[in-house]
């Protein structure tokens, strides 16, 4: 608590410290509020950090956060999204204080309806989708009233019951606000709030043939619940208008009030669940939680810590200023995290064959590996050696420069954990690719400082040949080619980057084959990789994601 007293509040919560402090409020609840239909993203982790945040840090004055699934528009809605959502909250770190369907309230939405129609502020429209939107006018021109609007209530009462009994087509009419049709906020020019479709909904089933629309609705589950803030993104500034001529209209138990906050926007990255969608469908993408999507399950899935998107959500903090943040800065998060608290493996991405010609046929040597270097409390694990090992092809030159400090003709470098070898010679094959090296190894130099005379600077990794075993290694870059990928005008697909995943077969330490799946650790010198949660089988078949190298490779690939 002293941590978030200390720092500078953000503006919501400054708003809400002052409605504890006068008096408004004697508690706060919170709402995270999503439409199931498509799994979350790391956008929607911003709103989850700041609604259940708040929640958390105001405990003393008994704050809660309800989720509530916005499942008031059938078509577009499934039970799997539903699932996921709840796993993704968890997963997250938050556990919701109630849940709630937006659906059980249909009911309430339609009494509210038919109140506004009893106090005049409500009418049936017969006008067609295109005749109300042509009337509705736009910013230079006033509306035009619907024939309709000067219905009786009587009759609206009617015909508006009969609507929900079924009697007519979908799309035949509406329930519209009667508000202004001059307003200057053109989302007060009669809004409509009921719509006629005949569509299964997965809590009610075919109870209802009408159902309400998104601004209608929202601010009553808002009220229903108690909800004291009622916080969005920004898009629904001019929406507000609205939102409080719902409260103050209908006959509700509380009066919430909406703040909004400019939503997560991601270099390199789509954002909208529709887009997202689009790329699960057309099979870009291995489906939602393929780690190249910016879901929660796919970032779960390529082995990025709860705990470093929350840190991201921390740092990039509650604006009303819409931007767009560097994807960068979330790998940043990834990495200090996993660097905190992952055990270090040997894996050899690119093996290239060294042979210890002073090394018996099956005799065996020790090394001792670290498993943290800042974390002597993790202890050390044992790997063994024979007379064959790989190693990075990238750790030998034929002919290095003076900094390369690793395997050359006639240079010394450390096994990690264990002795020092010397490359004697090397073999090439018919296209000049050197294919074997041949080395010494420097008996009993392992764990001193290397012996007089010796020039050794550096460690590389290692898998033992004998030993090691095979594995899937899946090296996921950027999924799209672009910082803005919204903006493309050929569409966000046309710049899909071909190879944002490149599988390999790696060498690793035998230890590696028998983590359970979801396991994360550091391969040493190459980055963080994740036991995959799906394909990965311990002992039979090593499947690995890699979650973030080490350093910003982009950087350098792109010459930033
Ligand atoms: P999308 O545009 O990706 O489909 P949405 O806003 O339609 O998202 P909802 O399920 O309605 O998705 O969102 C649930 C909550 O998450 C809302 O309160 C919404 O404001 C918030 N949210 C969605 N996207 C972002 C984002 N990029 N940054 C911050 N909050 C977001
Ligand atoms: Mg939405």
């Amino acid at each position: 608590m002293s941590d978030t007293e200390e720092k500078k509040l953000d503006f919501i919560r400054e708003i809400i410290a002052e409605d504890l402090a006068s008096g408004k409020h004697q508690s706060i609840i919170t709402r995270f509020p999503p439409e199931p239909n498509g799994y979350l993203h790391i956008g929607h982790a911003k709103s989850i950090c700041l609604n259940f945040g708040i929640a958390q840090e105001l405990r003393s004055v008994g704050a809660t956060c309800n989720l509530r699934f916005d499942d008031t528009n059938p078509s577009k809605e499934e039970v799997e999204y539903v699932d996921s959502i709840r796993e993704d909250v968890k997963w997250l770190g938050f556990e919701w204080d109630a849940l709630h369907f937006a659906s059980d309230y249909f009911e309430f939405y339609y009494d509210c309806a038919v109140d506004l129609i009893k106090k005049g502020l409500s009418y049936v429209d017969e006008q067609t989708h295109e005749q109300i939107k042509e009337n509705r006018g736009n910013v230079n021109v006033a509306g035009t009233a619907s024939p309709w609007r000067e219905r009786s209530i009587e009759e609206n009462l009617s015909i508006f019951a009969r609507m929900r009994a079924g009697d007519f087509a979908d799309g035949s009419m509406v329930l519209r606000a009667k508000i202004d049709m001059a307003a200057a906020n053109i989302n007060l020019r009669d809004p409509v709030i009921y719509r006629i479709m005949r569509a299964h909904h997965h809590n009610t089933g075919d109870a209802w043939c009408i159902y309400p629309m998104y601004d209608f609705a929202h601010p009553l589950e808002d009220a229903l619940e108690h909800i004291t803030h009622s916080l969005c993104t920004l898009e629904f500034e001019n929406h507000r208008p609205l939102y409080d001529w719902v409260i103050e209209n209908c006959p509700v138990p509380s009066k919430p009030r909406q703040i909004e906050f400019a939503r997560l926007n991601l270099t390199y990255t789509v954002m909208s669940k529709r887009k997202l969608l689009q790329l699960v469908k057309d099979q870009q993408v291995s489906g939602w939680d393929d780690p190249r999507l910016p879901t929660i399950s796919g970032l779960r899935r390529r082995g990025y810590p709860a705990a470093a998107i929350r840190n991201f959500c921390q740092v990039i903090g509650i604006t009303k200023f819409n931007g767009t943040t560097s994807i960068d800065l979330l790998e940043f998060e990834v990495r200090s995290q996993l660097n905190r608290e992952s055990p270090r493996h040997m894996a050899v991405l690119e093996p290239l064959k060294v042979l210890l010609q002073n090394v018996a046929e099956g005799e065996t040597l020790e090394a001792e590996i670290q498993q943290h270097p800042e974390r002597p409390e993790m202890g050390v694990r044992a790997v063994t050696h024979g007379r064959e090992i790989w190693i990075e092809a990238s750790d030998f030159m034929i002919d290095p420069p003076k900094k390369f400090y690793r395997l050359g003709p006639g240079r010394h470098v450390r096994l990690r954990g264990g002795d020092i070898i010397k490359c004697l010679s090397f073999d090439q094959n018919q296209a000049g690719e050197v294919i074997l090296v041949r080395c010494e190894l420097l008996r009993g130099t392992a764990g001193g400082s290397a012996p007089e005379g010796v020039e050794c600077r550096a460690a590389i990794h290692w898998v033992d040949c004998a030993s090691g075993r095979d594995a899937d290694v899946r090296l996921y870059d950027r999924l799209f080619l672009v910082e803005d990928p919204d903006a493309v005008e050929e569409g966000f697909a046309s710049v899909l980057n071909p190879d944002s995943l490149n599988t390999i077969i790696a060498k690793i330490e035998p230890s590696l084959a028998d983590v359970a799946p979801g396991y994360i650790c550091q391969f040493e010198r190459t980055g963080y990789f994740i036991a995959d949660s799906k394909d990965h089988q311990a002992g039979a078949k090593p499947v690995f994601n890699r979650t973030v190298g080490l350093k910003d490779s982009w950087a350098k690939k792109s010459g930033k």
